[in-house]
C-alpha cells in the first residue's frame, strides 16, 4: 500500500530549493524516490545537493532570477531540454512588508513577478509537457495568507490568494489529461522568510500562543504533504489547497 507514495523513477523540479521549504521539499521528495532539479537564484546550492545525494539520488541544478518573465521561460526550457519533469513545486517566493500606503510600486512588481507570474510561466511550461504525456504533479505553495489578510503584507497576500485561484484553475483544465495540480499552504515556519517575525519576541510568542499544536512549524512539517502531493496517492485530488498549519487556520 505504501507503494502508491513511492516516487522511484519520477523528477521533481522544485524551485527555490537552496532553504527553508523548498529545501525540505526536496530533500522529501529525494527520501520518497524522486531525482531532482534544483532551481534557485543561483545554481550553487551545495547543502540541498549534497542532502539529495546521501540518500541516493540524482541532483541537477539551475539558477535563474524568478522575478524576470524572460529569465523564467529561458531556464525552463533549458531544463526541459535536459530533464524530462514529472512533478513541479512551485515553492520559490518573496515577502516584502511594509504599510500599504507607503508600499513601493517596484516592490509590488517584485513580490508579483516571483510569487505568481513564475508560477505560471513554470506551470505552463512544464504543464505543457506533462499533458502530452497524460501524467503529471503540478504544486503550487500557497499559505494561510491565501485566505487572511495578514499584516503589512498587501502584495504578499494578494499573491498568495491568486497562486489558490491559479491552482483551481489550471486543476479544473488539466484534471481530465492525468494532470494533477494542488496547493500546500504552509502556516508559520521557521525560515527566513519568517526571520523578522522570529527575532520579534513578542510577535513570535503571540503567532505560537494562537497556533493549536502549540509551535511554529519546522520546514521539515511539510514534507508528508508534499510527498502526497506528488504520489500517486493523490490521484484523485485536483484544485485542493492543503493546509498544513497546526491548527492555525481552523481556530
Ligand atoms: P525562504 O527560505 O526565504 O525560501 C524562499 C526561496 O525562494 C529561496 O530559496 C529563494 O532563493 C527563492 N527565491 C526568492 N526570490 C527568488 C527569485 N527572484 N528568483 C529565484 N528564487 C527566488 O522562505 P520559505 O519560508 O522556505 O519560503 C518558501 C515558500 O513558502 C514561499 O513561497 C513562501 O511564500 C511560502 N510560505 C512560507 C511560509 C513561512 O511561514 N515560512 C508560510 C506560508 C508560505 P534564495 O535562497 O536564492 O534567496
Amino acid at each position: 500500500m505504501l507503494d502508491m507514495f513511492s516516487l522511484t523513477g519520477q523528477r521533481a523540479l522544485v524551485t527555490g530549493a537552496r532553504s527553508g521549504i523548498g529545501q525540505a521539499i526536496a530533500v522529501g521528495l529525494a527520501e520518497a524516490g524522486a531525482d531532482l532539479v534544483l532551481l534557485g537564484r543561483e545554481s550553487t546550492m551545495d547543502e540541498t545537493v549534497a542532502a539529495v545525494r546521501a540518500v541516493g539520488r540524482d541532483a541537477d541544478t539551475f539558477g535563474a532570477d524568478l522575478g524576470d518573465p524572460a529569465a523564467v521561460a529561458d531556464v525552463a526550457r533549458r531544463i526541459l531540454d535536459r530533464h524530462q519533469i514529472d512533478i513541479l513545486v512551485n515553492n520559490a517566493g518573496v515577502i516584502l512588508r511594509g504599510r500599504a500606503e507607503r508600499f513601493a510600486f517596484a516592490e509590488w512588481r517584485t513580490v508579483s513577478s516571483v510569487n505568481l507570474d513564475a508560477v505560471f510561466l513554470l506551470s505552463q511550461a512544464c504543464g505543457a509537457e506533462m499533458l502530452q504525456r497524460g501524467a503529471g504533479k503540478v504544486i503550487t505553495v500557497a499559505s494561510v495568507l491565501s485566505f487572511q489578510g495578514g499584516l503589512n503584507v498587501s502584495a504578499y497576500a494578494a499573491t498568495k490568494h491568486a497562486v489558490t485561484g491559479l491552482t483551481k484553475s489550471l486543476a479544473n483544465e488539466w484534471a481530465s489529461r492525468g494532470v494533477q495540480v494542488n496547493a500546500l499552504a504552509p502556516g508559520y515556519v521557521e525560515t527566513n522568510n519568517t526571520r523578522p517575525l522570529i527575532e520579534d519576541e513578542q510577535r513570535y510568542a503571540s503567532i505560537r500562543d494562537r497556533i493549536p499544536a502549540g509551535r511554529w512549524a519546522s520546514p521539515r512539517d511539510m514534507v508528508g504533504a508534499a510527498i502526497f502531493l506528488a504520489s500517486r496517492a493523490s490521484d484523485y485530488v485536483n484544485g485542493h489547497v492543503l493546509v498544513v498549519d497546526g491548527g492555525w487556520m481552523a481556530r
